[in-house]
């Protein structure tokens, strides 16, 4: 089925995924408050909107893409927001990674008024959402999820419906305590190699075909030893899905040790300036603890 799609916010994920959907045949409308990230789209054949709610009127699957909970709830609830502009019968679908509660809330209320929604966030980082090959997890009703197949497959590669309303986003919180309890095990390790004096280039060649490897290993060591932390994934945005999945495991009774420590570490990083950095930032933590630098040998 051809659809028209509007995509609000286009940031690091947003800009490449519109870019991909442009590139699929898709027609697109945008919006968001950066102009300049609208023109880079309009150069690229995506017809701008003056508001959310002019997205809605031109679309009938609208996509959000937006840092968190509150955004998403200001874009698609608020004054000339999505909703006084969507038809019944439209798709919201929400990709970006807010609260189970929240999104939940959402497809309520906008269901009420006969539209649909699907939560469906991502994993992959900048250089999947530029590949088109992220790895999407969605939450909400099978039809709707296979009306929109053909939209999903113009920006990731592994799409997979988890279950109802707030199912994608859950699964995106397991997600991220794996890919950051990882990234901080390995600067674990990373530190420890360094101290030791070994060559960490040859270590991670050593390691990574065994049960140590990983993608966050080939993702995350050579940006480390490039020395380079220029967000990709943010500490903020990290932070922000940490503290998202420390609230929502202890309203279910779910205790997380090792989260838990790994939000300290967010926040050690933040008062330490590197809240905009990539979240490879997390071996600078261990570097400070252990003073020696993850570097080339
Ligand atoms: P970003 O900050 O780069 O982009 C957000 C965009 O939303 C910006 O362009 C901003 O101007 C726009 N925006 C904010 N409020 C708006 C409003 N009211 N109306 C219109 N536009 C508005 O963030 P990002 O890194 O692209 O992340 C987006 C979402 O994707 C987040 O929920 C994040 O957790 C998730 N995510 C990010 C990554 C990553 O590696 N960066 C990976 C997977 C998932």
């Amino acid at each position: 089925m051809e659809h028209t799609v509007g995509f609000i916010g286009l940031g690091i994920m947003g800009k490449p995924m519109s870019l991909n959907l442009i590139k699929a045949g898709n027609s697109l409308t945008v919006f968001d408050l950066n102009e300049e990230a609208v023109n880079s789209l309009v150069e690229a054949g995506a017809v701008a909107a003056n508001s959310p709610k002019e997205v809605a009127e031109r679309s009938d699957v609208i996509i959000t893409m937006l840092p968190a909970s509150k955004h998403v709830k200001e874009v698609i609830l608020g004054e000339n927001g999505v909703l006084e502009g969507a038809k019944k019968g439209s798709i919201i679908i929400d990709m970006s990674s807010i609260t189970p509660d929240v999104s939940r809330e959402l497809a309520t209320v906008v269901m009420k008024k006969g539209v649909e929604m699907l939560d469906a966030p991502v994993s992959g980082g900048e250089p999947k959402a530029i590949d088109g090959t992220l790895a999407i997890m969605v939450g909400g009703k099978e039809p709707v999820f296979e009306s929109v197949k053909s939209v999903f497959y113009g920006m990731g590669k592994e799409v997979t419906l988890v279950g109802d309303n707030g199912c994608g986003v859950t699964a995106k919180l397991a997600n991220q305590i794996i890919v950051n309890l990882n990234i901080a095990a390995m600067s674990e390790a990373l530190v420890l190699a360094a101290k030791a004096g070994i060559d960490i280039e040859k270590m991670y060649q050593a390691i990574r075909g065994g049960l140590a490897g990983s993608a966050v290993l080939d993702a995350k060591v050579p940006m480390i030893l490039d020395r380079n932390f220029i967000a990709g994934g943010s500490i903020a945005i990290n932070l922000k899905d940490i503290t998202n999945v420390m609230e929502t495991a202890h309203e279910i009774g779910v205790p997380l040790p090792l989260s838990s420590q790994l939000l300290e570490i967010f926040h050690s990083l933040k008062v330490d300036g590197k809240i905009n950095d990539d979240h490879g930032s997390i071996v600078r933590y261990y570097e400070k603890l252990a003073n020696v630098e993850v570097k080339r040998g």
